[in-house]
This record gives C-alpha cells, sequence and structure tokens, in this order.
C-alpha cells in the first residue's frame, strides 16, 4: 500500500488482482528520466476524493512509473483476446497499462492504471509506451466525455518524461492516469472462452457478478441478465456517441468496455462537416468503423461476448445459444429507442409523436447533403425562431440549398406549435444537449504543438474550456468551424 499526502493507493480484497496469475502477470513499471507533471484534472481527482496537496513528488514518482513509496509500485497486467477489425486476433492484454492499485471514496471503488508505463508479457512487438501526442488526446477526451456527461473510464493526469519514444518520427513518452471502476472488456471474456480455460471463465463470471453486476445472479440464467445488462449500457453509450457526432475508431471487441464505458482512446474524431461515412482513423481502410455503422458494430461486438458466455448457461450446449440470443435482442429493441431519446431532446421536443423519427432523420440528411458542421447546426438550431414569417438566417447561412432549409423549418415550426413549445424554454433545453465545444481534431493538435515545446498551458486551458462544454466559451474559436489546416490533420492508431 502507498501512502503519500493525499493519495493512497491500495490493493482491493475485491479487484480484479484477486483472480491470480491465470488473469495477470504482476510487475513493476519500468521507471522513465526526467519525469515531469504535464496535466492533471481537477474533477477527476474530486471523484477520487483526493487532498488538495495530492500531487507531491512521491505522487508524481508513483504516476511516472517510478515507484518509490512502500509497496514499490508493484502492479499487475491483465491478460485478454479478441477481435480487431471483424477478425479473430488472439491473445492480447495489456501491452502498456499497468494497474497500480485502487482508490475508494464515497463506497466507490476506482482502479489506477498508467498507459504507456512500460513492456509487460502481452506487448508483443511493442514497447509499452505512449507518447505524449496520443497521451494529451486521451487525457482531454476522457475528462472531455465525462463533462458531456457520457459514461467513460476517466484521466487524472499525465506525467510527461524525456524518454525518446520511436513512432513515424522520434516523440517523448508521457504516462496517462486513467481512472474506472473497471478496465474489464468483451475481450476478458472471449480471451478464457476461446482458449477453453471454463474454471477461469466462470471465476472471471462470479467476479464480475459480485463486483459489477449483482442483480444478476437472481436471474433465471444469470449469463443472460449480464449480457442484457451490457446490451443495454452498450445501446444506450452508442446513442450518446451518435448524438455528439464522437466517432471511436478502433471498436475492436478488446476496446469493449463491460461497464458501457468509452474505452482506449486511439484516433478517435469528432465530426466537424456531417458525413455518416465519415472514417476517422486513417488506418482502418475498409471504414468499418465508420461513424453510421458504429450501432451496427457494438452490435456485432455484442455478438462475440455472446459466444463467449454459451459455456456459462446451465443445460445442453444445443439450447445455450437461446438465452442469449434473447437477451441480444434487447441492444435491437433498447438503441433505436435511445436514438429516438437523443434525438427529440437534441430537436428541443419534449412530447412523442410519431412522425418524429422522420423530422429528425431529414433533418440528419440535410446536414449530411451539405455537409453543414455538425456541432454547429444543432447548437444553432436552439436559437431557432419558430414564429411565423422569421427567417432564421443564422441558420439558412448553413445550407447552400436555402429552400432546402426552409422545407424542413416549416415542418420544425410546426412540430413545435404542436407542443406550444416556447422559444425561451426550448432554448434552454437544447443549450443543455447540444455542446458549444467539442475536441475537435484541430484543437487537440493546437495544444499538442504547444507541448512538444514544453508549454503545457493550452492543456490546462482546452480542458477548463472542455469541463463546460455547454456553456459559450471565451475565445469564439473554440466553438467555430475547423481551420482549413484540420482537414490535413491524420489521426491513425500509431499512439
Ligand atoms: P489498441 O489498438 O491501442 O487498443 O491496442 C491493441 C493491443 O496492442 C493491446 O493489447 C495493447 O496493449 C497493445 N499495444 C498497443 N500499443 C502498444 C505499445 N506501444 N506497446 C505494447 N503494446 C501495445
Ligand atoms: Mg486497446
Amino acid at each position: 500500500m502507498h501512502v503519500f499526502p493525499g493519495l493512497a493507493l491500495a490493493r482491493s480484497a475485491q479487484g480484479y488482482s484477486r483472480l491470480g496469475p491465470d488473469f495477470l502477470t504482476e510487475l513493476s513499471p519500468e521507471p522513465v528520466p526526467g519525469p515531469h507533471w504535464v496535466a492533471h484534472s481537477e474533477p477527476c481527482a474530486d471523484l477520487l476524493g483526493l487532498a488538495a496537496d495530492w500531487r507531491s513528488p512521491e505522487a508524481l514518482a508513483l504516476l511516472s512509473g517510478n515507484g518509490g513509496g512502500a509497496g514499490n509500485g508493484i502492479g499487475w497486467a491483465s491478460v485478454y483476446s479478441g477481435h480487431q477489425f471483424g477478425v479473430w486476433a488472439g491473445q492480447l492484454g495489456d501491452g502498456r497499462a499497468l494497474h497500480i492499485g485502487e482508490i475508494e471514496n464515497k463506497g466507490q471503488r476506482f482502479e489506477l492504471q498508467l498507459k504507456g508505463a512500460g513492456r509487460t508479457p502481452y506487448s508483443r512487438m511493442g514497447d509499452g509506451r505512449a507518447v505524449l501526442r496520443s497521451s494529451i488526446r486521451e487525457f482531454l477526451c476522457s475528462e472531455a466525455m465525462a463533462a458531456l456527461g457520457i459514461p467513460t473510464t476517466r484521466a487524472l493526469c499525465i506525467t510527461g518524461s524525456s524518454l525518446r519514444v520511436r513512432r513515424e518520427d522520434v516523440e517523448t513518452g508521457a504516462i496517462v492516469t486513467r481512472v474506472a471502476p473497471s478496465f474489464l472488456r468483451f475481450g476478458h471474456f472471449e480471451h478464457f472462452a476461446h482458449h477453453g480455460l471454463l474454471p477461469q471463465l466462470q471465476q472471471l463470471f462470479e467476479h464480475v457478478l459480485d463486483q459489477h453486476a449483482p442483480e444478476c445472479r437472481d436471474a433465471a440464467v444469470p449469463a443472460a441478465a449480464l449480457l442484457e445488462r451490457i446490451s443495454r449500457q452498450t445501446a444506450s453509450l452508442m446513442a450518446d456517441w451518435q448524438a455528439v457526432g464522437f466517432m471511436h475508431g478502433v471498436m475492436n471487441t478488446d476496446n469493449m468496455s463491460m461497464l458501457g464505458l468509452t474505452l482506449d482512446y486511439g484516433p478517435f474524431g469528432f465530426m466537424d462537416g456531417f458525413d455518416p461515412g465519415h472514417v476517422c482513423n486513417h488506418s482502418d481502410h475498409q471504414g468499418r468503423y465508420a461513424y453510421a455503422r458504429q450501432p451496427n458494430v457494438a452490435f456485432w461486438n455484442l455478438h462475440a461476448l455472446a459466444q463467449a458466455l454459451i459455456p456459462l448457461v446451465p443445460g445442453a450446449p444445443e439450447t445455450a445459444s437461446e438465452p442469449l440470443l434473447a437477451a441480444l435482442e434487447s441492444y435491437r429493441e433498447a438503441f433505436p429507442a435511445e436514438m429516438l431519446g437523443r434525438l427529440r431532446a437534441k430537436l428541443g421536443l419534449v412530447s412523442s409523436l410519431p412522425q418524429d423519427r422522420e423530422l429528425a432523420d431529414d433533418w440528419l440528411k440535410l446536414m449530411a447533403a451539405h455537409h453543414t458542421d455538425y456541432t454547429i447546426a444543432w447548437r444553432r438550431l436552439g436559437s431557432f425562431d419558430s414564429s411565423a414569417g422569421a427567417s432564421n438566417e443564422a441558420m439558412r447561412d448553413l445550407f447552400v440549398d436555402r429552400e432546402a432549409f426552409d422545407a424542413w423549418a416549416q415542418r420544425y415550426r410546426a412540430r413545435l406549435q404542436a407542443e406550444a413549445s416556447s422559444d425561451v424554454e426550448r432554448r434552454k433545453r437544447m443549450t443543455a444537449v447540444n455542446p458549444a465545444v467539442v475536441l475537435r481534431n484541430h484543437l487537440a493538435e493546437g495544444a499538442i504543438r504547444l507541448a512538444r515545446e514544453g508549454d503545457f498551458t493550452e492543456i490546462e486551458r482546452l480542458l477548463k474550456v472542455l469541463q463546460r462544454p455547454f456553456d459559450e466559451p471565451v475565445l469564439a474559436s473554440d466553438a467555430g468551424f475547423p481551420p482549413d489546416w484540420a482537414a490535413q490533420l491524420e489521426v491513425s492508431c500509431s499512439s
């Protein structure tokens, strides 16, 4: 156990590490030269209940993988497998993430993980490191998603180092301290099922039921209840992503959280000009993880999880898949309902009418046809003047074919009148769900370029803005159109 001023880490008897050597390997992080603080998140520190003085020299050493203090930083890396780009990839695991312990606050337990802390037995060809660039992106996006109200792993801080890390170019290494109740992935279950390690699969299942889904125990078929639970959580998460225009970029089953959290930020992106076919990851040549495909990919991934759960269903193997298939159906029912709920809220509607789906779909089609900026168009729609004859110039300006906008606006106006909507009240509702600021690539890039020169002030400034995404930012450009150079930014799996 580490006891530092303000940062006390323990290894809980209920945590994943109790499962033992079939599930993880114990090891220490590899120390780095020149450790220093790059950024930290106050809301995440509050979530953990850390004292104001938590950023001590000992904490810096611990969170850069340089140990220090009691316990000497012994951590563990877990083994998992998974499907990558639709193909079975075999054994993977925490190749560059090391669990260093847990913190309990207000009855909730959180695991802390150092991403980029050095090689593990699961590193395969990798160096176990993460570069400053990708660490800044993961840190900012984790905290931005949380502020948008979207389930996600959190990020406490980034520590930098002078370690040279080779990617396309030589960059410097950094470590993100990630925080979550659990980093369990679909791939953890797939691992034990695929390798026929049934006692371990059962043990993992019991652990998840105990720690994360106790209500599933009482169900007729607990494995099906767990699958239904995660199907519904994933449906809600996909609706959240689609609603804010978030693209994960690498929705492999090893990046899918068993708790329905957004997990493993790599080549993610937020939609600029609306294109449902947009692929944010330049390594994804087939466009498997295009924006519009995400909800179906999630369903595919849930199928892979269901396969892994078959041995956990009591009874004859021929009939074991039946309750699981039934549980999967809950996704098909939940996702459209969740999505329609998000779209209604984004349109500022309070009642439900049968034509809402078509109204929302036609709005999305209109934006797609004009490549309208997704975030700005939704945000401006909040200021839509529904009085007869209002011209709504600020909205019309977003569309080349103004008559096409007018035709849709006429229907929107009629729909608002049907529920006697007040523009003032509707605007308040819409401002609270349609963010002004999302972490567009060019915003992250601005912070990265300065950080490479040793100036971390833009990370801090941007973090503050992203922590209040529904407020109009002081700097109008944070909520503005992306600059022309943003189109040239390429984000790939290299991180
Ligand atoms: P990702 O695409 O980042 O989700 O990673 C897929 C797998 O590759 C996981 O098992 C990671 O731990 C591993 N991995 C990715 N990058 C590295 C690296 N630089 N060193 C070691 N393992 C890595
Ligand atoms: Mg991953």
